[in-house]
C-alpha cells in the first residue's frame, strides 16, 4: 500500500522532513503544506541587508521539492483531527495522512514593551513582505536601534552599518553580547570587532520603552537614558509555534514547544515533529533547552523521515552549535559554555590555545586561530567547546560538536590523528584542539 505522508511547513525542517522521507521511503505520496508562496533562507535574512541586498536572492528554491517528488501546497493547516488522520486548511480542503509532521517552526519574541506599534518598528518575522518594509525603512535611516545582542541582533547591526547607516547601537541587558553563547573573553572580542567596525554598544542596559508620535524617535532606557532611532530592530528570540499542536490535543509546553521522545514522535504515533516548533532537550540534564537552530532542526527532521514507517534513528538530545562572523573575526560555539557549566554545579577543567591557522604563521593570509575546551572535571568528558579565528571557525566548530555528541574525553581527543598542511592548518605541534585536549587532561 502507497504510503502517505503529510508535512506541515516549508522552513529548513519542513524541507529537510519531506526530503529525508524521500530517500527512506521512496514510494510514498509526500505532501508539503506551508504558508508562504515564497520561502527566505531564515539564517540569510540579516545577510539581506548588507551583503545579499535582495530578498529576492535569499530563497530556498522550490526545486528542492520538486526534483524529489515532493507536492508543494500553499495553504494554512487551521486543525488536526489526529483520530480520524486528516487535517483542514484554509480554503477548505481535507487532506488525509498515514504520517503527520509537524515543522511548523517558531515566531518572534514579541516583549511587553510600550511603544511597539509605532511606525518603524521592527521584529524579525521570515516574511518576505514584511522584511521588504524593513528595507525600505532602513533606507531612510540615519538612526537604527537594535534591541538584543545575540547572534542575530549583532548580525543585524553590522549589516546595517554596511547598507551605510550612520549610527546603529545594540542595547543589551547583560553585561556582554553573545553571552548566552559564548564566555566572557570570546565575547569582549566580538564587542571590540564591533566597536571597530561602528557600531555603539549599549550593555548592562534594558530597554524600558519606544517613542515616538507617530514613528518611532527614540528608544528610552530604564537609566533615563534616550538614544535616537529613525528604525528599531528587536531581535530577542523566539517562540516556538505550538497552537496547532496544542489545539489538537497534543502534549505541548508553550515555551519549549511540542513534546517529542528520542524519536521525534509526539504524543500521538502517528504525528511527529521538528525544527523550532519541537522540544529540545539539554544533552547533558536532559531538561528542556531553548535552542532554535535550523542546524538542529534539520538534525531533527533526518530522523524523522528516517523514523516515519520504521523506527531508525535515535535524537541525541541538542548540543547548540552555532557560529556567526564580523568582518574578518569569526566566533563559533558548540554545547556548554565555562560560566553555564558553573551555574549549573559542574566542576570544569578548561584549556585555550591560540596559534595561528597556518604554519608556518608567517605565511600570507594566516590567522589566529583559538581553541578553548571545556571539560568535565571528574570525567574528563567534552562538555563545550568555542573557536574564534578566521572562516575555518565554521568547520571547526561542527568537529568540535562531534566530539561532544560522540562524548569523547580528553585524553582521547589529545592523541586524536589529524591531517596538517602548511596552506590550510595549524602545525601538527600546536594544533588547538588536540594540545588543548592534551593539557586539560593533565590538570585533571
Ligand atoms: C535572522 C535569523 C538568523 C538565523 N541564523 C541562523 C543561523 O545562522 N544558523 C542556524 O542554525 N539557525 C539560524 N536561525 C534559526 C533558524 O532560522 C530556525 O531555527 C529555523 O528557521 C527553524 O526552521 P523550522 O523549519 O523549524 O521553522 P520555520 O523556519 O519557522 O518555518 C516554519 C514553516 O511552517 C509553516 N507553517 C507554520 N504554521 C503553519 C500552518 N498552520 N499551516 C501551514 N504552514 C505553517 C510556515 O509557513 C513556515 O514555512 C536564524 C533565525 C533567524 C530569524
Amino acid at each position: 500500500m502507497e504510503k502517505n505522508v503529510v508535512v506541515i511547513g516549508g522552513g529548513p525542517a519542513g524541507t529537510t522532513a519531506a526530503i529525508s522521507a524521500r530517500r527512506y521511503y521512496p514510494n510514498a505520496s509526500i505532501k508539503l503544506i506551508r504558508q508562504e508562496e515564497k520561502v527566505l533562507i531564515p539564517c540569510g535574512i540579516p545577510y539581506v541587508v548588507g551583503t545579499v541586498r535582495f530578498l529576492e536572492k535569499n530563497l530556498i528554491p522550490d526545486t528542492v521539492l520538486s526534483k524529489n517528488n515532493i507536492e508543494l501546497i500553499v495553504d494554512e493547516v487551521t486543525s488536526i483531527n489526529k483520530e480520524a488522520k486528516t487535517i483542514s486548511t484554509i480554503t477548505h480542503n481535507t487532506i488525509s495522512y498515514d504520517k503527520l509532521v509537524l515543522a511548523t517552526g517558531s515566531s518572534p519574541l514579541v516583549p511587553p514593551l510600550q511603544g511597539l506599534d509605532l511606525d518603524n518598528v521592527f521584529v524579525v518575522k521570515k516574511e518576505i513582505e514584511y522584511l521588504q518594509k524593513l528595507l525600505d525603512a532602513l533606507d531612510k535611516a540615519k538612526d537604527v536601534v537594535v534591541i538584543g545582542g545575540g547572534f542575530i541582533g549583532l548580525e543585524f547591526a553590522d549589516e546595517c552599518k554596511k547598507r551605510g547607516i550612520q549610527h546603529v547601537t545594540i542595547i543589551e541587558l547583560l553585561h556582554h553580547c553573545l553571552l548566552l553563547a559564548c564566555d566572557e573573553e570570546i565575547c569582549k572580542r566580538v564587542e571590540q570587532k564591533l566597536k571597530e567596525r561602528d557600531v555603539n554598544l549599549l550593555t548592562d542596559k534594558k530597554a524600558e520603552s519606544i517613542l515616538g508620535t507617530k514613528k518611532v524617535e527614540h528608544v528610552q532606557l530604564k537609566n533615563g537614558e534616550r538614544v535616537k532611532a529613525d528604525v528599531v530592530i528587536l531581535g530577542i528570540g523566539v517562540v516556538p509555534n505550538v497552537e496547532l499542536a496544542e489545539k489538537a490535543g497534543l502534549k505541548v509546553d508553550k515555551k519549549a514547544g511540542v513534546w517529542v521522545d528520542d524519536f521525534m514522535r509526539t504524543s500521538d504515533e502517528g504525528i511527529f515533529a521538528c525544527g523550532d516548533c519541537a522540544e529540545k532537550r539539554c544533552y547533558l540534564s536532559g531538561t528542556p533547552v531553548p535552542i532554535w537552530l535550523a542546524s538542529v532542526g534539520t538534525t531533527e527532521a533526518r530522523i524523522v523521515g528516517a523514523n516515519l514507517f520504521t523506527t531508525r534513528k535515535r535524537m541525541e538530545c541538542a548540543i547548540g552549535i552555532f557560529s556567526t562572523c564580523f568582518g574578518d573575526l569569526a566566533v563559533g560555539s558548540a554545547g556548554l559554555t565555562e560560566r553555564r557549566a558553573k551555574e549549573l554545579n559542574i566542576d570544569v577543567v578548561t584549556s585555550t590555545i591560540t596559534a595561528p591557522d597556518k604554519h608556518p604563521g608567517g605565511i600570507p593570509g594566516a590567522k589566529e586561530l583559538g581553541v578553548k575546551l571545556t571539560f568535565e572535571k571528574d570525567t574528563g568528558l567534552l562538555i563545550g567547546g568555542q573557536v574564534y579565528g578566521g572562516s575555518s571557525v565554521g568547520e571547526l566548530i561542527n568537529f568540535i560538536g562531534a566530539l561532544i555528541q560522540h562524548k569523547m574525553r580528553a585524553d582521547e581527543i589529545a592523541t586524536f590523528q589529524m591531517g596538517t598542511h602548511p596552506m590550510l592548518t595549524a602545525s601538527p605541534i600546536v594544533y588547538q584542539i588536540i594540545n588543548a585536549a592534551e593539557i586539560a587532561s593533565t590538570r585533571r
